[in-house]
């Protein structure tokens, strides 16, 4: 990423929810209003362990867009909620154009075929 001028030079961006703590500007980072939050069905859940109990989590996935500080441009960044900080990955905004386009290839491709069952032999 490029870098630009001071934080308090640079103003939010038109898709960020704003909320930021004016006293730390080099601390901002600008959050989408519009994310993607949601527990794919195909997706194992994780079992966690907490004072010796284990409990079954299922994954949820987010979806949603930032820009940091001086950063030139926003990120896309698709993260498994429930993992710690940093498992995610960003993308930028023309990988995220094309990994759109080709999901909806696929899922247009998959909804035209005729339905039927897959036999082993
Ligand atoms: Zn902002």
């Amino acid at each position: 990423m490029a870098w630009v001028g001071a934080p308090e030079t640079v103003a939010c961006p038109p898709w960020c929810g704003g909320g930021h703590d004016e006293a730390h500007p080099v601390d901002r980072v600008h959050w989408s209003t519009g994310t993607l939050l949601f527990e794919p069905v195909l997706a194992d859940a994780e079992f966690v362990r907490v004072d010796e109990k284990t409990f079954e989590q299922p994954l949820r996935l987010l979806v949603t867009m930032t820009q940091g500080y001086r950063e030139l441009g926003p990120r896309v960044t698709m993260v498994h909620e429930n993992t710690e900080h940093g498992k995610g990955f960003d993308v930028t905004l023309t990988e995220a154009e094309q990994v759109g386009r080709e999901l909806l290839r696929l899922a247009a491709e998959g909804r035209a075929a005729p339905v039927q069952a897959v036999h082993r032999q």
